[in-house]
């Protein structure tokens, strides 16, 4: 079935594209410190529906005995000149959004693949 091939090379397609923007977002994350936007999760948020989430904030990666951490230090607004973070928070939102749409959209036939096997054997 040639819609089967299709679809098989369209999530592979995604799920490629998904691991090279994740890699690039990591890239960005200089010396230790993570810029992330943060979801709050409440449905009536329009940031969140609309955008990358609540942010930026700078976070930075420890280690502490043998356990990594992630120690938050603020708004990078507030941070990033005392800690000389470069501010790359626009990349990593345009980024942000571009995997959220990518996993939107390989949600979207994972839902629909199961509704037709349902539908098959149900
Ligand atoms: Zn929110």
């Amino acid at each position: 079935m040639w819609e089967l091939e299709r679809l098989r090379e369209l999530v592979m397609g995604l799920e490629g594209k998904l691991e090279r923007l994740q890699k690039k977002k990591r890239k960005l994350s200089k010396k230790g410190f993570t810029i992330r936007y943060v979801k709050c999760g409440k449905e009536s948020c329009n940031i969140c529906r609309e955008g990358a989430g609540h942010g930026p904030y700078v976070y930075k990666t420890v280690r502490e005995g043998g356990k990594v951490k992630s120690v938050y230090l603020g708004k990078l607004e507030a941070v990033k000149d005392k800690l000389n973070i470069e501010d790359t928070s626009d990349q990593i939102k345009n980024l942000e959004k571009d995997i959220a749409q990518i996993e939107q959209k390989l949600a979207e036939i994972r839902k629909k693949l199961r509704e037709i096997i349902e539908d098959v054997i149900g």
